[in-house]
């Protein structure tokens, strides 16, 4: 359903912060792409988003490329960045203007009671912790229905108790929905944690990206 192929890219400054990596991710997958700080995460998934164009390679989404951000592609980051102007409720619905107020407002409820707010619509994101407003950007993102959601280090910025708390909560997520999942992260633990597989993105050229398949031992 998401595939890069050879993707590459040079910055302007001439770094590469991609040498050739290719990535298929199939529906339902928690794919967790793992590795140290700069060897091109973010890169990956801003070029998978269509937030940036690769300088080589190319990104199809079930089976159409894509050259900027897509209505099927979510992405999650980690900092919420809510509008601190909107309540909760308006932050959530801000991407369904389109719909009548009605089918609006019970989109965002349905959705704000998955991640657990139902009871937070009409706060101001100021009034909420920093959990609290990573759910709602995952709210914000899992509204518009994307088939595929990205995460870029969505619980490096939270304190260790919240970033588990989250993390099972994104678990019991997927397991109601079989939402396909690609995470980026520089925590081994939180990588394993997650993932039903595991890619390594090392920085050195020509060896790139390692998938690992994760196998259950014990169900
Ligand atoms: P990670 O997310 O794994 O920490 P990044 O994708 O942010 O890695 O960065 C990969 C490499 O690309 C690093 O060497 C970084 O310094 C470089 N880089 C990232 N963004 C830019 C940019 N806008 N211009 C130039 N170099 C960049
Ligand atoms: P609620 O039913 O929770 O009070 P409403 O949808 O009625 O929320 O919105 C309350 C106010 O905020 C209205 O004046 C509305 O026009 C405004 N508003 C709603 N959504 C947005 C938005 N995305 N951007 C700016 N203003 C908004």
């Amino acid at each position: 359903m998401l595939e890069a192929h050879q993707i590459r890219k040079t910055y302007p400054n001439g770094t590469v912060a991609l040498h050739d990596v290719s990535l298929n991710v199939t529906a339902g997958e928690i794919v967790v792409i793992v590795g140290g700080s700069g060897c091109g995460k973010s890169t990956l998934l801003r070029v998978l988003s269509g937030l940036e164009r690769p300088s080589a390679g190319w990104v199809s989404v079930d089976g159409a490329r894509i050259e900027e951000p897509h209505p099927a592609v979510g992405m999650i980051f980690q900092e919420p960045r809510l509008m601190p102007w909107l309540t909760v409720r308006q932050n959530v619905g801000f991407g369904l203007s389109h719909l009548p107020k009605a089918e609006r407002l019970a989109r965002v409820d349905e959705v704000l009671a998955r991640v657990g707010l139902a009871d937070y619509g009409r706060r101001w994101p100021r009034e909420l912790s920093g959990g609290q407003s990573q759910r709602v950007s995952i709210a914000r993102a899992l509204v518009t229905q994307p088939s595929v959601l990205l995460l870029d280090e969505p619980f490096s910025a939270l304190d260790a108790f919240t970033r588990i708390e989250l993390q099972d909560h994104l678990l019991e997520l997927w397991a109601g929905s079989r939402q396909t999942l690609v995470l980026v992260t520089h925590d081994i633990e939180e990588a394993v944690a997650l993932a039903t597989r595991l890619v390594v993105l090392k920085p050195a050229p020509g060896r790139i990206a390692t998938t690992f398949d994760v196998q259950l031992g014990q169900p």
